[in-house]
């Protein structure tokens, strides 16, 4: 049972030699760079989209007290 090596970019098996295996983990040069890319743009490791409404405060508007009774 042997187990193959996937090119994570394309998911094809890496080919085997040596002038395949200086790309590994990727299958070729071209994935590589694909990968190197992604580091660049930095799509990979940092997350895109973040939470923003997070500071949202409970109770909304501050209103005047206009309701108080002023007689007592
Ligand atoms: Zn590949």
């Amino acid at each position: 049972m042997a187990r193959i090596r996937r090119c994570p970019i394309c998911k094809n098996p890496l080919p085997e030699g040596e002038g395949a295996a200086r790309y590994r983990p990727f299958c070729s040069k071209r994935c590589a760079e694909i990968d190197l890319g992604k580091w660049l743009t930095g799509s990979y490791a940092i997350p895109a989209t973040e939470e923003e409404s997070e500071d949202e405060e409970e109770g909304g508007t501050p209103k005047p007290a206009a309701d108080t009774p002023l007689s007592h």
